[in-house]
């Protein structure tokens, strides 16, 4: 069959039915499966048969729920994490070695830095961060030990872009595997295996399940280097679950929709915080004076649900307006159906000094809104109450 459009394969991908032919994908509850006779078995443990064996390994569930990404990042292969930070830890272990060197943007994901920082360096890897504002510095940082070039786009909490593109010639010119964290941006707005990236990350936590139920990850990309991804993985122990990838595939269906309305009320949102005299300046990738604006049309469909502003008065301002909101949550999630909003100077940067929060985009009045599904103007009205 031809290859259908994006929302048709999110929803037309299943695994095969059985004999009672259920119309939606059922749940396999299982840890093993079971073999015919003893050449099934030698057969199916040395490879030479693709099929379910244990739970850890592979699961219908898993299969149907990688195999949707994979078309969504036009990858090769892919594996189901338990969680967005094991596809990130398995990933980054399966690939290095004792010596090996990342170059990596400073504004990642916070336990993303903690693995770089505090973890890697045990087995001897070490990481050099640029400024993700200054991708000119990128190569003066690349060594002989480069192995990986890693970024996410946009960035969290600050919304910055990176020139995809740009990193995709990088990694070319010095033989390095890209790895994209594509969680903000989700695989319905940006595909960066488009722009030469190897490797796409996900926590699906975020706007995959999209309504704050689940915990979940994945790795998709190039099959060579999936499958020391998967070696790894199936070793460890760092599966999935198939209650949670029958939740998530069943997500997928309705991520188009979801992310366009998403997409929809941020807009709006940046939009009326742009005219509001308590605030400094609002960071979108759509508003038009988002400094890297060109860059982000050039590689996403819409801007995401993540707005960035800085409310006038620091710190104190930033933890006022939490305080004041009356309907928008208080929570370190984010792409939920409902709008979160967090202030991350007083939180979840609290442990930087200024200058390495200022390295990252990260102002003492930034607030982070995670814009939701609920009406526009219920969440244009609490911000804009608790603003006054
Ligand atoms: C949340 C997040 C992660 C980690 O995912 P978990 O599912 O919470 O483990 C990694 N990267 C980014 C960009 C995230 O937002």
């Amino acid at each position: 069959m031809s290859k259908k459009q994006f929302e048709t394969e999110a929803i037309r991908t299943q695994i095969n039915r059985t004999e009672f032919l259920e119309h939606s994908s059922p749940l396999y509850l299982t840890s093993s499966f079971v073999f015919e006779d003893a050449e099934d078995m030698r057969a199916s443990f040395s490879e030479e048969k693709q099929r379910n064996i244990y739970s850890r390994f592979t699961n219908p569930n898993t299969s149907e729920f990688v195999d949707k990404i994979c078309k969504m990042e036009g990858a090769e292969s892919g594996y189901a994490f338990a969680t967005g930070m094991a596809a990130v830890f398995s990933t980054f272990a399966a690939l290095l070695n004792s010596g090996d060197h990342i170059v990596s943007a400073r504004s990642i994901f916070g336990s993303t830095h903690t693995l770089f920082t505090k973890f890697l360096p045990k087995w001897n890897i070490e990481t050099s961060y640029f400024n993700i504002n200054k991708p000119e510095t990128i190569e003066s940082l690349i060594t002989l030990n480069t192995k990986i070039l890693f970024a996410e786009s946009p960035t969290n909490p600050a919304v910055d872009i990176i020139d995809l593109e740009l990193l995709g010639s990088i990694a070319k010119k010095h033989n390095l595997i890209l790895i994209i964290d594509n969680c903000f941006a989700t695989p319905y707005l940006q595909q960066p295996i488009k722009f030469g990236a190897h490797l796409v990350i996900h926590s699906a936590t975020k706007l995959i399940d999209g309504q704050g139920r689940v915990l979940g990850g994945v790795t998709v990309g190039d099959a060579d280097l999936m499958r020391e991804v998967y070696l790894f993985a199936r070793n460890t122990g760092s599966a999935l679950s198939p209650f949670n990838a029958w939740t998530l595939s069943k997500s997928l269906e309705t991520l188009a929709v979801r992310v366009d309305k998403h997409c929809e009320n941020a807009l709006k949102v940046a939009e009326f915080l742009e005219t509001h005299e308590k605030v400094n300046w609002v960071k979108y990738p759509f508003l038009k004076s988002h400094p890297q604006y060109e860059v982000a049309k050039k590689q996403m469909k819409l801007g995401g649900n993540i707005v960035a502003f800085e409310v006038k008065g620091g710190i104190e301002a930033g933890r006022e307006f939490l305080n004041a909101l009356k309907m928008c949550s208080l929570s370190a999630n984010l792409g939920d159906t409902r709008t979160i909003v967090t202030h991350p100077a007083s939180t979840t940067h609290s442990k930087l000094s200024e200058a390495d929060r200022l390295e990252a985009s990260i102002t003492d009045g930034l607030v982070r809104v995670s814009v939701g599904l609920e009406h526009a103007d219920d969440v244009i009205a609490d911000l804009g109450q608790a603003l006054n």
